[in-house]
This record gives structure tokens, C-alpha cells and sequence, in this order.
């Protein structure tokens, strides 16, 4: 038998932000979709009204586009399969609920609010007694002619074992007796998740489902609805934890008190959406043979490489350091255009008159980890920071308070008269100081430097700086530092 293309598809829950590990699965999926020359479906599971958080849906399918993992069906974009949307889907769960009662699998259940919380406080952790799983066929047609209030319950197997192979974790097995009658349909005539996502990837055609672990050991009551309506089983790819770093460098799972972990967030931080896909898409995945040793990867590659083979089941670990990193090589990467375009927004606000912005910027390119970095690491641009004069003191280029104060003096005349001010001219110049002096170019380097900047640790060096700041503000700010010294 010739193989099925394969089917996959990303069904979040439009509850909030669009969380990093969503975000992981969401591109899991998308990935084995296109390497199998595949499909992609996006389907919205809003069925949990109190959890619905309205906006929510907009920021899933936003986040989709901004990082270029498209669905071939799904809302906005239309498909065979339609509605994408849970709540618009609403008759059919019902239809296939009956179904499901009329092939023995599941019934109605009639129990009350009070008897269900009588129960409960009788026994917290023994969950539904199974008390009308054995109505008669007449008592259900009765209670229903009344118009009494009902679900639908999962008339669970009472012995045996169901198993299943996970694609990532292996084969997994429940005793069934431990397994609830659990509720398929809402007295408010919704379907719980446990329900309609099954009915759903059997209608749309899924043939691969990949979510989180967490539903890794819930699966098995899944299959059985596969199994009790003949429905072929999909492949299950259940993915590792997502775990985060605390700052005392626990390990737990992944959640905002880590730091900022909703994808929108992390752009408003200035992570490229590039950097943060290619970092996430080895959360939980490695390429294999040729490729082992890459780290990176655009999204076509990824598409290319992807292989559920490569997926690991031991949990990883969301290491912010780690994307600082890749979102710096990524910045270094952008040519300047692009760079300055995405970068001038995170200016709170233009930079003075006489700074030569570009100039700033194509500093700072090379030297930040993210765009967010930008405002304070032009902050002395702007204006010269509070220092102390001992801040000139050097070692390593034998500079002490005196010998900044000669070389200042010095200094100021001769850049006076540089006739163009650019990079090679100043650095002419400071040499010329230097031989002046009888002292280390690097002597001389410094004491501009740290008067020019005030500040030890600067994005460039001496001539750098004096060329974004401009021949008036640079003059100026040495004359500063000689009335420090
Ligand atoms: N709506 C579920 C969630 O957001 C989807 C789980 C699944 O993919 O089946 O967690």
C-alpha cells in the first residue's frame, strides 16, 4: 500500500499570548508537514469558553505569518475541512457523539450538579461513579423526552490495557480500569477537548498529530475512540518538556517567571523572528549525518532537514543566553539597510542634531545581542555619562591621571585642526599625539577614548566614537575631562 501524504496540524487554544512552547509546536508540525511534502492545517480549539481570551486567535495566526510558517487550510485561508474554528463546528460533535452512543462506546448521563458534588465530597479523587452507564434504553429515551439537562460520557473499557506507539516516546500503556468515563459532550452542548479534536483530525484527515508530552499519557483514551468508531489511528509525536533556567539555575518548566516567553514579547525585545524560529526548531530536535554539526538553519533548511527522527524525549532547556547568541550572529548577518530599518524603532528618540546616527548604528551591529539593546547602548551618545576622573587610569597601557591630563592637552589642538573628520584623519592625528608625547599610541587611545565616552567599556574605539558624535561635541567633551583632571 502506497503511503498516505502526510496530514499534520497546530490546534491551539486561543487563551492568551502565544507561548514559546506553542510556538515549538506549532513549527514541529509545520515542519513534518513540508518535509513530507505534506499539509498543514491550523485549527482553532475555542471549545473551553471560560478559558477563551478574545484577540487571542489574531495573535496565533499574526505569529504564524511573522515567521513564515504558512497553512495550506485553516481560518482566513478556507480548505475542504471547513470551519477551522471549534465553536463554528458545533452540530457535528453532537452528530458524532450519538454515533458513538449507538455504537456502545459512550451514553448519557443525567446526574445532577448536587449528586456529581455529593459524590466529590465524598470521595475527591474517585471521579464519576459510572451511575448511568447502565440506563436502560427507555430511561434515556424517557429523561430525554423530559428535557432533562445531559452530557455524554466515554464508556471506558472496564479491564484490560490500551497502548499505543508514540513516535518520540515509544510505546505507552494504561490499565483501562484506571481510566474515567470521561465527558465527551458539555450539558451546554459543547464538546471537551478530549472529544472534538479526535473527531476533528479524523474529519480533516490528520494523519500526524504532534503536540506536547502533556498529552502523552491521555492518548490512550483518544485511540479508543478511534477505535471503538474504525477509524484508522494517526501518528502521535508527542515533544519534550520545555523547561527553563531560574536564575539560582533551577530547572523547571517553562513559564513567564524565566523571563519574558511569549513570542511577541521576545520581537518587542528585539529577538528576530528568524533567530528565535531557528533557535527554537533545536528545543527538542537535532539534525542528524551531514548536517549534525549545523546550527544554522533558515526555515527552508529546516524544512529540508527535519526528520521526527531527530526529535529527543528528554525535556530541553530554554537557555536565554543561548538565543542572546544566535540572535546577535543573526544581527551581524543583516546588511545594514535591513538592520537600520528594524533597529531606528528602538530608538525612544532620534538621536541629537550633531550625532551621525548611522555611523552609531553600524557600531553597534556588530555589538549587541538584541535590538532592545539599542537605546542604552546609545545612551553616550546622547550625553556624556557622570564619571570620576579615575576612570583614566590604566594599567595595562601605563596611563595615569597626569599623563591623560598631558595627553589631553595635548590632543585638543591638534584634533582642532584635522581638516575632514572622519576615522582615518582622527586616527592620523592621535598619532601624532602619541609621537608628541614620547608615549604609547595606546596610551593615547585610551584617555580620548574614556573622555570621549565616559565610560570604560564602550561599542568602538576612540576615533569611532568622535566620528558619530561629531568634531564640536567631542572637542567639548575632552575640554570636560580636562577641568576633571
Ligand atoms: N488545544 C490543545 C492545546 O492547545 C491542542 C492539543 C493538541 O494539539 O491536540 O493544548
Amino acid at each position: 500500500m502506497r503511503e498516505k501524504p502526510v496530514v499534520s496540524r497546530f490546534a491551539p487554544s486561543p487563551t492568551g499570548y502565544m507561548h514559546i512552547g506553542n510556538l515549538r509546536t506549532a513549527l514541529y508540525s509545520y515542519l513534518i508537514a513540508r518535509h513530507g511534502g505534506g499539509k498543514f492545517i491550523l485549527r482553532i480549539e475555542d471549545t473551553d469558553r471560560e478559558r477563551f481570551v478574545e484577540g487571542a486567535t489574531d495573535v496565533i495566526i499574526r505569529t504564524l505569518a511573522t515567521t513564515g510558517i504558512t497553512y495550506d487550510e485553516g481560518p482566513g485561508v478556507g480548505g475542504e475541512h471547513g470551519p477551522y474554528v471549534q465553536s463554528e463546528r458545533k452540530p457535528i460533535y453532537m452528530e458524532y457523539a450519538k454515533k458513538l452512543v449507538d455504537l456502545g462506546a459512550a451514553y448519557y448521563c443525567f446526574c445532577t450538579k448536587e449528586r456529581l458534588e455529593q459524590l466529590h465530597e465524598e470521595d475527591a479523587t474517585g471521579g464519576y461513579d459510572r451511575h448511568c452507564r447502565d440506563l436502560s434504553p427507555e430511561e434515556v429515551e424517557k429523561n430525554l423526552a423530559e428535557g432533562k439537562p445531559f452530557v455524554i460520557r466515554q464508556k471506558m473499557p472496564l479491564t484490560g490495557t490500551t497502548s499505543y506507539t508514540d513516535s518520540v516516546f515509544g510505546e505507552i500503556s494504561v490499565e483501562n480500569e484506571e481510566l474515567q468515563d470521561q465527558i465527551l459532550m458539555k450539558a451546554d452542548g459543547y464538546p471537551t477537548y478530549n472529544f472534538c479534536h479526535v473527531v476533528d483530525d479524523y474529519l480533516m484527515g490528520v494523519t500526524h498529530v504532534v503536540r506536547g508530552s502533556e498529552y502523552l499519557t491521555s492518548t490512550p483514551k483518544y485511540v479508543l475512540l478511534y477505535d471503538a468508531y474504525g477509524w484508522e489511528r494517526p501518528t502521535y509525536v508527542h515533544l519534550p518538556l520545555l523547561m527553563g533556567k531560574g536564575a539560582d539555575g533551577t530547572i523547571s518548566k517553562l513559564s513567564k517567571r524565566h523571563g519574558a516567553v511569549s513570542f511577541e514579547d521576545l520581537v518587542a525585545d528585539g529577538y528576530l523572528p528568524e533567530a528565535i524560529v531557528n533557535y527554537i526548531a533545536l528545543l527538542g530536535w537535532a539534525p542528524k549525518g551531514e548536517m549534525a554539526e549545523t546550527e544554522f538553519f533558515t526555515l527552508p533548511e529546516l524544512e529540508a532537514a527535519f526528520d521526527i527522527a531527530g526529535v529527543n524525549k528528554s525535556p530541553s532547556v530554554f537557555d536565554f543566553d543561548k538565543l542572546l547568541w544566535f540572535n546577535g550572529e543573526y544581527i551581524k548577518k543583516l546588511d545594514f539597510e535591513h538592520f537600520r530599518r528594524l533597529a531606528l524603532p528602538f530608538l525612544k528618540t532620534p538621536l541629537p542634531a550633531g550625532v551621525d546616527t548611522d555611523a552609531a548604528l553600524r557600531l553597534l551591529q556588530g555589538r549587541i545581542g538584541k535590538l532592545g539593546e539599542v537605546e542604552e547602548k546609545c545612551a553616550f551618545f546622547r550625553a556624556l555619562p557622570e564619571y570620576e576622573p579615575d576612570l583614566f587610569e590604566n594599567k595595562k597601557n601605563k596611563v595615569t591621571l597626569d599623563l591623560a591630563k598631558q595627553v589631553l592637552e595635548a590632543a585638543l589642538p591638534v584634533l582642532s585642526a584635522v581638516s575632514a573628520w572622519n576615522n582615518d584623519t582622527l586616527y592620523t592625528a592621535l598619532l601624532s599625539v602619541a609621537e608628541l608625547l614620547a608615549c604609547k599610541s595606546g596610551a593615547v587611545m585610551w584617555a580620548v577614548r574614556i573622555s570621549v565616552s565616559g565610560m570604560s567599556v564602550t561599542p568602538g574605539g576612540a576615533t569611532e566614537i568622535m566620528t558619530v558624535v561629531g568634531r564640536e561635541e567631542s572637542l567639548a567633551r575632552i575640554r570636560i575631562a580636562l577641568e576633571k583632571l
